[in-house]
C-alpha cells in the first residue's frame, strides 16, 4: 500500500496540478492574446495533463475525490479543448473516461487489498490478543506458583525454626516474629496461652504493642477459644457477631483483626492474633497462612510443654511434688559456687517428722502419705520463690535457703516448726499433734563444702531428736 505521506503528496500534487492547468488554460493563455491554436502542442499537453490530476486524485482521494476530479477535468479540460479547438472533445472525453477507469480499478484493487489486509491484521490482532492474554495468564500462574513456593518456603522455615528450641518463651517469641514476618502487614501480633489451672487466656508474647491492656485476651480471643475456629474481622464496628458495646470499646485499640486457635489434638491451648488500627487490613489468604503458623506453633508449644513436663517428672518426687534428692544435690553444689562467687551466705535445713512411724502404724501407710503431702505443701508455702524444698529421705525434707545468713535461717526454721505445731492437722476427724525436728547448717559459718553442710545439719537434726524432738537445733 502507498504510504500515507506519499499519498497526501499525490493528493496535493493533483490539486495543485489541476489548479495550475486551469489557471494557465483560462487566465494566462487568453492574456497572451494570441490564437491558442498557434500553441496546438502546448494546449494538447495542458488538457491531457488533467489525466494526471485525475489519476492522482483517484490514488489519493478514493472514489469521491476521483469522481469529483474526473467531472471537474471533464468540465475544465473539455471546455479548454473546445476553446482552443486543438483537440477532439471525444478523444479527450475518452481519455478522461479511460483514466477514470484506471483510477477506479486502482481504487478497487487497493480497496480489496485494504480489506484483505484489514482482515489479516484483524486476525493478527486477535492472535496477538489471544497470545498476550495467554502470556498474562501464564505470568499470573507463574506469580501464583512463585507465591505458593514462597509461602511453602516460609512455612518450611517456620516449621524448622520452631524445632530449634524447646523453651516455651523462645517458641512464643519465634511464633510472634515469624507470624509478623510472614503476613507482612502493619499491626500488633499477640500470643495468648491457656492457663490450665485457671482455664483462662494469659498473654505469653507480643510484638508491635507498647503495652497490651487485655492481658487475659478480649471478647474476640474468647470467641475463638469458645468456637475453636479462626476469626477474621474487617471492621469491628460492623461485625454483627459482637455487641456494639464490645465494638465501641475495641475500636480505640484496633479496627481489623485475625485470630487463630492453637489446636493440640482437639484441645485449644491458646490463640494467635494480629490486629491493626486500620480497617480491612487482613485477607482470607492472610488468615489461612496465619492459621498454619498457629498450627505449627501449637505443635511446638505442645512439645515444649511435654518436654518440661518430662523434665519435671525427672526432678520431682511423684508423691509430694518436691524436688528429688539427686536434683537437690546438683542444685546445692551450683548454689554454693554461686554464693562463693558473690561472697554471700546460704543455709540448709533438714527436717524430720517426729514419731512418723506411729502415724503409719495407727492409720496405715496411705494416711502417712497424706501427712507427707500436707507437709510438702506447708514447706513450699513457707519459703521464698528462689529457695528450694526437696524430699531428702523417706519423711525427711531438705530446705535450701538462698542468700540467708545463720540468724535469719534460725528464725525461718523456728517459724516453720511453730507453724507445723500450731496448724490444726486433722486425720479421721481427730486433731493430730504433728511436730517436726529441724537441724540447721550455714554457709560459710559452719562449712564451705556441701557434704560437710549436710553432715552438720543431719547431726543437728539428730541432736534435736535426742533433746526431745519438736525443736530446731542450730549448733
Ligand atoms: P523419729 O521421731 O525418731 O523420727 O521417729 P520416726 O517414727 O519418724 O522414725 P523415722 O524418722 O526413722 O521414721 C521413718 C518412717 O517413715 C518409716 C517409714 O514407715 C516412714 N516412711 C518413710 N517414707 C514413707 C512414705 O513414703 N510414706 C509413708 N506413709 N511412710 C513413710
Ligand atoms: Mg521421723
Ligand atoms: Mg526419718
Amino acid at each position: 500500500m502507498t504510504p500515507i505521506r506519499d499519498r497526501s503528496i499525490l493528493g496535493i500534487f493533483s490539486i495543485v496540478l489541476f489548479l495550475c492547468l486551469s489557471y494557465i488554460l483560462f487566465v494566462i493563455t487568453p492574456r497572451l492574446a494570441v490564437n491558442i491554436s498557434a500553441f496546438h502542442g502546448f494546449a494538447s499537453i495542458l488538457v491531457l495533463s488533467f489525466n494526471i490530476a485525475i489519476i492522482f486524485s483517484w490514488l489519493n482521494f478514493g472514489i469521491i475525490g476521483g469522481l469529483l476530479f474526473t467531472i471537474l477535468s471533464f468540465v475544465v479540460g473539455l471546455s479548454g479543448a473546445i476553446r482552443s479547438g486543438c483537440y477532439s472533445s471525444a478523444t479527450l472525453a475518452w481519455s478522461y473516461i479511460i483514466t477514470m477507469f484506471i483510477g477506479y480499478s486502482h481504487w478497487r484493487a487497493t480497496n480489496k487489498l485494504k480489506q484483505t489486509f484489514a482482515l489479516k491484521s484483524e486476525k493478527r490482532d486477535e492472535d496477538i490478543n489471544i497470545l498476550s492474554d495467554n502470556i498474562y495468564r501464564k505470568k499470573g500462574d507463574i506469580k501464583h506458583l512463585d507465591e505458593k513456593l514462597l509461602r511453602y518456603l516460609i512455612l518450611k522455615d517456620v516449621a524448622e525454626s520452631l524445632t530449634t528450641t524447646l523453651s516455651l518463651d523462645d517458641i512464643a517469641a519465634l511464633i510472634i516474629e515469624r507470624a509478623s514476618n510472614t503476613i507482612k502487614k502493619e499491626g500488633r501480633v499477640l500470643l495468648y496461652l491457656v492457663d490450665m489451672e485457671k482455664q483462662e487466656l494469659m498473654l505469653s508474647a507480643s510484638q508491635g504493642a507498647q503495652s497490651v491492656k487485655a492481658k487475659k485476651g478480649d471478647v474476640f480471643d474468647r470467641w475463638v477459644l469458645k468456637h475453636g475456629i479462626p476469626l477474621i474481622i474487617e471492621d469491628v464496628t460492623k461485625d454483627f457477631r459482637f455487641s456494639s458495646k464490645d465494638s465501641e470499646a475495641a475500636k480505640e485499640f484496633f479496627r481489623s483483626l485475625i485470630v487463630s486457635p492453637l489446636l493440640s489434638g482437639n484441645k485449644i491451648i491458646g490463640v494467635l492474633r494480629m490486629d491493626s488500627l486500620n480497617e480491612g487490613v487482613y485477607t482470607q489468604d492472610d488468615l489461612r497462612l496465619f492459621d498454619i503458623i498457629g498450627n505449627l506453633g501449637a505443635v511446638a508449644i505442645q512439645n515444649a510443654f511435654l518436654y518440661s513436663w518430662i523434665q519435671e517428672l525427672a526432678i520431682r518426687d511423684s508423691l509430694t511434688g518436691l524436688f528429688v534428692r539427686r536434683y537437690f544435690m546438683k542444685r546445692f553444689q551450683e548454689e554454693i559456687k554461686r554464693t562463693a562467687r558473690k561472697n554471700g551466705a546460704l543455709s540448709l535445713l533438714i527436717l524430720d517428722i517426729d514419731h512418723f512411724k506411729s502415724y503409719n502404724d495407727k492409720f496405715g501407710h496411705a494416711t502417712g502419705d497424706i501427712v507427707l503431702k500436707y507437709l510438702a505443701r506447708a514447706m513450699t508455702s513457707s519459703v521464698r520463690e528462689g529457695d528450694m524444698v526437696a524430699r531428702y529421705g523417706g519423711e525427711e525434707i531438705a530446705i535450701l535457703l538462698i542468700n540467708t545468713d545463720f540468724e535469719r535461717a534460725g528464725k525461718i526454721a523456728e517459724s516453720i516448726r511453730k507453724r507445723i505445731e500450731d496448724e490444726p492437722f486433722v486425720l479421721r476427724r481427730e486433731k493430730q499433734n504433728l511436730t517436726v525436728s529441724i537441724g540447721l547448717s550455714n554457709y560459710p559459718k559452719d562449712s564451705m563444702s556441701e557434704e560437710e553442710l549436710i553432715k552438720i545439719a543431719d547431726s543437728r537434726l539428730y541432736k534435736a531428736k535426742s533433746l526431745g524432738r519438736n525443736r530446731v537445733c542450730e549448733n
